[in-house]
């Protein structure tokens, strides 16, 4: 018998609707995807900046911090990324659930795990960012020294050299991080949350 059949979901007092008025803000998951090196870390953080400025409530998840804690026992095959995507996605819903604007830095190279999640959360509340940047770009930063590694034949399985990069095919927003600047990408994420009315936003857009 599935240990699952004695389980029951609890509903709190206190709605999700009642916090997002609280906060001034709907809360939903920011997924950004792209290979390593697009600036899937840096974005989250700039994104995250202008929105906490502006009194929005937001955390960030990212790729590297989760795997030093929730997901220390995976690795990098392709059954521990599924898993290491999974509970990524699980603790993304329950923060979205808590109010919050959660911003995600994986590269969550496999489209059916980044479906798996936006199929977990209430329509429209699942914002896929492809951060799309040339393999070229991204390896010619190497801002980690893991392509120079990957090259070698030191690190197996790694995204756009030998393991499989899939690009969202229907992300609600494309930002080009290398060809434009990182603020250039913020603003566009932003004025997307605003443009749907997910946030309000009081600091204008300093060039705007
Ligand atoms: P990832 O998280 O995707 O592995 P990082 O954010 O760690 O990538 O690194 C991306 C690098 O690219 C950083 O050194 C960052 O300063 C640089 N960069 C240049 N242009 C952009 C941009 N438009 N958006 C994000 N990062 C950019």
């Amino acid at each position: 018998m599935s240990t699952l059949q004695n389980i029951r979901w609890h509903a709190g007092h206190v709605s999700r609707q009642a916090r997002e008025a609280q906060n001034g803000h709907r809360s939903f998951v920011l997924w950004f995807t792209g290979l390593s090196g697009a600036g899937k870390s840096t974005l989250a953080h700039r994104v995250e900046e202008l929105l906490f400025r502006d009194g929005c409530r937001t955390y960030v998840l990212d790729g590297d911090n989760v795997r030093h804690g929730l997901c220390r026992d995976l690795g990098f095959s392709a059954v521990d990324r599924q898993e290491n995507i999974r509970r990524i996605g699980e603790m993304s819903k329950l923060m979205a659930d808590a109010g919050l604007i959660v911003i995600t830095a994986f590269i969550s190279p496999f489209r059916r795990d980044r479906d798996g999640i936006r199929s977990l959360l209430p329509a429209g509340e699942f914002i896929e960012v492809h951060c799309d940047a040339p393999l070229e770009v991204c390896e010619q930063r190497d801002v980690k020294g893991l392509y120079h590694k990957a090259r070698q034949g030191a690190i197996p399985e790694f995204t756009g050299i030998s393991s499989p990069y899939e690009a969202p095919l229907a992300p609600e927003i494309v930002v080009h991080t290398g060809r434009d600047t990182l603020d250039d990408c913020a603003w566009q994420v932003v004025r997307y949350l605003a443009a749907r009315q997910l946030i309000t936003l009081s600091n204008k857009e300093p060039h705007a």
